[in-house]
């Protein structure tokens, strides 16, 4: 057989996955004058619904690198406040008013057009390149050290020599693998089925979470559409495809009485997309020459929908520890580590108060034959409005900020 010779480069730093951890740590390190490469198996950033939230502390940071102004001139919808139907009762569970931030809501916008937009600014510098059609298969390693990635790309193999290699290719991460890295698993209880729904102008407009009796369905303002989740029992896809499509749109409209004439716009079952959710977090997350980032070290549950703001903070915490021993050529391991410690303690906590609602709101309500009954941290909430501000802190700031300490060395001229 013939064997085709791999196509060889070198840099200080390989990307595995164009998501929002990846996007984002290859800006930093670019603007910073490190030299990137972002290798990302998909041929652009159009792809299902994979959550549209850009949350304060996102906004925040896309304000320290300069780029707010024209970020926001992407379209999108701004949510200033999370409420929770049940039965005939509406109760704001969380009031992002009061932030100690610039931007005081969730920016609704396509995930395409973020990375889009991150792409091209990344390319401002003349230390970034992304290779679009580059799949990551396998490690380059030497000495128990990490030293490079194996890629397939359109052109044929690639082999890529780096400092460091940076797994952010998401929570089925390949690179983790690979690098036998331990996983552990959290657990959840639900799954959850996304579908759009058109809007109506005389629709309600909030962006909400409505509890039955055993079922929690979720709309997001999109503009002219909603963005639909409908939450189930773990596993239970199957059973919910047996009991037809009309079974299923019928239990879209009982939650939602407003949608009920345009449950027929799901017109397959293509047109639901199941996101099996998942919880678990590597025990370690590098090794000598290694770093996951991302879901690629903890997969997040989607309570709260804060895993894309996870995702940037790590790639901030991570371009603000490595892009001086990286530019300078002295990457350690420690460095590496330094990582883990600073945003360990963001995802544990997170992940446990995400386990706590799965347990005592998700896992009762879907358990419920009668109903509809506020769970109790709802009911709370609903008794003292000024309590919501709690959850808008920990959904749209999270529990350990971080901010921009990279510096910008000049891009190219446009
Ligand atoms: C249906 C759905 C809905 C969601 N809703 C929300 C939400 O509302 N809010 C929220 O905050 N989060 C949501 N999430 C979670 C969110 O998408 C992730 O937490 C976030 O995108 C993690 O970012 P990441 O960069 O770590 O990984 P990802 O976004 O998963 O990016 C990984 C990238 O790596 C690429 N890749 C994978 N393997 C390889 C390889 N071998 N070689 C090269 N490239 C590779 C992938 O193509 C992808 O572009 C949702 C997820 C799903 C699936």
């Amino acid at each position: 057989m013939l064997r085709v010779a791999a196509e060889s480069v070198a840099v200080r730093c390989c990307i595995v996955g164009g998501g929002p951890a990846g996007m984002m740590l290859g800006l930093l390190l670019a603007r910073a004058g490190v030299g990137v490469l972002v290798l990302e198996k998909h041929a652009d950033f159009l792809r299902d619904f994979r959550g549209d939230t850009i949350h304060p502390s996102t906004l925040e940071v896309m304000h320290e690198l300069g780029l707010l102004e024209d970020f926001l001139r992407l379209p999108h919808q701004e949510v200033r406040e999370l409420r929770a139907q049940i039965g005939d009762v509406a109760v704001p569970i969380a009031d992002f008013t009061h932030l100690p931030t610039r931007c005081r809501f969730i920016a609704l916008m396509p995930q395409w057009d973020f990375l889009s937009f991150l792409a091209e600014r990344a390319a401002r510098y003349p230390g970034f390149r992304c290779r679009m059609r580059a799949e990551a298969t396998g490690l380059l390693e030497k000495s128990g050290a990490v030293t490079g990635v194996r890629a397939q790309t359109a052109e044929g193999p690639l082999e890529v020599r780096a400092d460091v290699v940076v797994a952010a290719d998401g929570r089925q991460s390949v690179v983790r693998e690979r690098a036998g890295l331990h996983v552990r698993e959290l657990g959840a209880p639900m799954d959850v089925l996304w579908f759009r729904l058109s809007r109506a102008p005389d629709d309600p407009d909030a962006t909400m979470g409505r509890f039955g009796a055993g079922q929690i369905f979720i709309t997001l303002n999109r503009g002219d559409y909603w963005q639909c989740g409908y939450v189930i029992p773990k596993g239970q896809l199957d059973e919910i495809r047996r009991r037809g499509l009309d079974a299923f749109r019928e239990g879209v409209a009982r939650l939602a009485p407003f949608a009920r004439g345009r449950t027929h716009e799901i017109r397959d079952w293509d047109d639901v997309k199941l996101l099996t959710v998942r919880v678990d977090r590597l025990r370690q997350w590098y090794r000598p020459g290694l770093l996951c980032i991302g879901d690629a070290a903890h997969a997040m549950s989607p309570v709260g929908g804060v895993g894309i703001n996870l995702a940037i903070q790590d790639a901030v915490a991570a371009a603000n520890r490595l892009w001086l021993p990286l530019r300078e050529g002295r990457l350690t391991t420690e460095d590496l580590r330094s990582v883990q410690r600073r945003r360990e303690w963001p995802t544990r906590v997170t992940q446990w108060l995400q386990l706590l609602v799965q347990r005592r709101v998700i896992t009762t309500t879907l358990g419920r034959q009668s109903g509809p009954t506020p769970p109790r941290l709802v009911r709370l909430l609903a008794r003292f409005g000024p309590l919501a501000r709690i959850p808008a802190r920990l959904v749209g700031v999270g529990v350990r900020a971080e901010h921009v300490e990279t510096p910008e060395r000049a891009p190219a001229p446009v």
